[in-house]
């Protein structure tokens, strides 16, 4: 079912954890974040996730399965994340490097992505089913809503002077169109889901590229005009953009433009995907193995 969370006004407003602990028949997703510069971008392409990756992946699935099956007892648990991949949209094509474009990244990055989170056995669900196809941002926020997304996650990628990626959330309502949000709800839960967001991502992508940090929608361009992103305006999901690198930046557009760049990305975005939807809470550490300090006799038959 793809549309009952969305008409369920509770249900909405659950945090990512809460609903990875309760999940049932319900669905979950999330969205993708956005940039200090334009604010709203995309791109795309699919590898085979390392081992770390899929590691990682099984140990949050578990934690999620533990907290499911002490919850409720359900066996199935289908949790939704909505990948946005920015651009082209209202607010433009994108920006570009010197040799690849925003829209290219976004959606090559989000295929890697995609392929990354339906491995850990996430449903998901994209904003848009081609790169070039324009679609509205309100239209994009609708998509994650429809599908009552655990979280959406925006893609896109920077033009400034300056270098490196950055983690934006809606921390206030803003107005599009007469529209007012997102809901208080919804502020406080992209904001978790952001700050667990970051902090994975960051390890994940380490000195790769520049960390500039967890901020407010406010700080783009766009959100300083409508108080919030017209994404986030119209989400009834938790919602958090990346600006994943500074295309303007000659190391960043390189990193972004090459294929190992591109799994690097796409590995820390599931990272930082996986982390939100866990609320924020490490995988379990392993059990310490005890180890008799002299090897104990054989038992033998
Ligand atoms: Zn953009």
């Amino acid at each position: 079912m793809v549309c009952g969370d969305a008409k369920d006004g509770v249900a909405k407003m659950r945090t990512v954890s809460e609903r990875l602990e309760g999940a049932s028949e319900r669905e979950k997703t999330m969205p993708l974040p956005r940039g200090r510069g334009q604010g709203e971008g995309d791109g795309s392409r699919v590898r085979r996730p390392s081992r770390r990756l899929m590691a990682c992946c099984l140990s949050l699935l578990a934690v999620a399965g533990g907290l499911c099956a002490s919850g409720m007892g359900v066996a199935q648990n289908r949790v939704v994340v909505c990948i946005d991949p920015g651009h082209p949209s209202e607010v433009g094509p994108g920006t570009r490097g010197l040799t690849i474009t925003e829209l290219h990244a976004a959606w090559v990055t989000a295929l890697l992505l995609k392929e990354r989170l339906e491995t850990a056995g996430l449903t998901v669900v994209l904003t848009k089913g081609r790169e070039k196809q324009k679609v509205f941002n309100r239209k994009r926020a609708e998509t994650a809503n429809r599908a009552a997304a655990s979280l959406m996650v925006r893609l896109h990628c920077d033009a400034s002077s300056g270098s490196g990626y950055a983690i934006y959330f809606p921390d206030r309502m803003g107005t599009h169109q007469g529209h007012r949000g997102p809901s208080k709800q919804i502020q406080v839960a992209s904001r978790a889901a952001a700050k667990a967001f970051h902090d994975a991502f960051a390890l994940k992508i380490g000195r790769r590229l520049r960390d500039n940090g967890l901020l407010p929608d406010i700080r783009t361009a766009i959100g300083s005009r409508y108080g919030a992103l017209i994404g986030s305006i119209y989400s009834e999901v938790p919602v958090i953009l990346i600006e994943m690198c500074t295309l303007t930046n000659a190391h960043d557009d390189a990193f972004m433009a090459s294929k190992e760049g591109q799994a690097a990305m796409a590995d820390a975005l599931a990272a930082g995907t996986l982390a939100a939807l866990a609320g924020g809470k490490p995988p379990p550490a392993p059990k310490p193995v005890k180890r008799p300090a002299k090897p104990e006799p054989e038992q033998g038959e």
